[in-house]
């Protein structure tokens, strides 16, 4: 069993470490919140009093935090030269493709292994031991990090070289960001028409206007398998969340040149949405803001 760091214990890391303790790995956690630290002892880690405590000496160091910049401040202080040489670390924040590379460059170049290793799932995947992880590093580092992530989720897909899981991420969220706003003002306009929400569900979903967002996710109430709209839009996804994703979307793009007019207009909406109070609000909660603009 592995001795490892863990770094950021919010929604997300607090059951990520659970399940590496509960796996039987010692789980060395460490995070700002105080909260946090005691939720994560209740779980079986061993609280530290520092991030550079949880990395002493680890064989593997993971971190769940909010953005790029935090990782990286967090590598520099608490991490290189702090974890066990040959270390793996797995980071699984969402963060920006030029800022996994670099870590993984200077990672790499103080004899260290890295993967980005980013998920889907949400906070109940996480809880659960259920996420997908799309991993990027070399061969090496995935392997290394390969056994972790499947306590921590159910799916571990080597996406490519280092940043690959975070492209793969950025461009899987802006797909889920369009589709579901396309799915939302469909069902605006499905009504406004005289269609009954359930059977435009019935026959989109048996037709080639489906997708996930329609059909696993329906964004009306009461319309097809029990979603965050039957909960008035609450838990899920937070659309803040979709927002940041959509931003790393359109950075990205901009960083290889790509036009992404959806990517573009969904960023748009949902900057709007958030804008307008609905931060907290789960993603397909943006039907509501369509159908006010109607
Ligand atoms: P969160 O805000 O609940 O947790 C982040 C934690 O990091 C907080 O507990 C905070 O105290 C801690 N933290 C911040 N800076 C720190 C530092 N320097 N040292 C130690 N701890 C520090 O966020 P979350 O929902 O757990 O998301 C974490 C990451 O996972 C984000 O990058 C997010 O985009 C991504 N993600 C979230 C979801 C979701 O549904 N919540 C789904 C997929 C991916």
């Amino acid at each position: 069993m592995a001795r490892i760091g863990f770094i950021g214990l919010g929604n997300m890391g607090g059951g990520m470490a659970a399940n590496l303790a509960k796996a039987g790995h010692d789980v060395r956690a460490f995070d700002l919140s105080q909260e946090a630290l005691e939720r994560a002892r209740k779980a079986g880690c061993l609280p530290t009093e520092s991030a550079r405590a949880a990395a002493e000496g680890a064989e593997a160091v993971v971190t769940m935090l909010p953005a790029g910049q935090h990782v990286a401040q967090v590598y520099e202080e608490a991490v290189f030269g702090v974890a066990a040489p040959g270390a793996v670390l797995i980071d699984s924040s969402t963060i920006d493709v030029a800022t996994a590379r670099q870590l993984a460059e200077a990672a790499t170049a103080k004899g260290l292994l890295a993967v980005d290793a980013p998920v889907s799932g949400g906070i109940a995947g996480a809880a659960a031991g259920t996420l997908t992880f799309m991993v990027g590093g070399s061969e090496e580092a995935f392997a290394a990090a390969q056994p972790l992530l499947q306590a921590m989720g159910k799916a571990v897909i080597h996406a490519g070289g280092a940043g690959a899981g975070q492209a793969a991420k950025a461009c899987n969220n802006m797909l889920l960001g369009a589709t579901m706003i396309a799915t939302c003002e469909a069902f605006v306009l499905a009504e406004r028409l005289g269609l009954d929400p359930q059977t435009f569900y019935d026959i989109s979903s048996a037709s080639s206007g489906q997708s996930w967002s329609m059909t696993t996710y329906c964004p009306v109430p009461g319309v097809g398998p029990e979603t965050p709209a039957d909960h008035d839009y609450q838990g899920g996804f937070a659309a803040a969340l979709m927002l940041k994703d959509l931003r790393l979307a359109l950075d990205a793009a901009s960083g290889a040149n790509v036009d992404t007019p959806m990517g573009a207009r969904a960023a748009e909406l949902y900057g709007s949405f958030v804008a307008q109070g609905g931060a907290g609000t789960d993603f397909s909660g943006i039907i509501r803001m369509l159908d006010r603009q109607g």
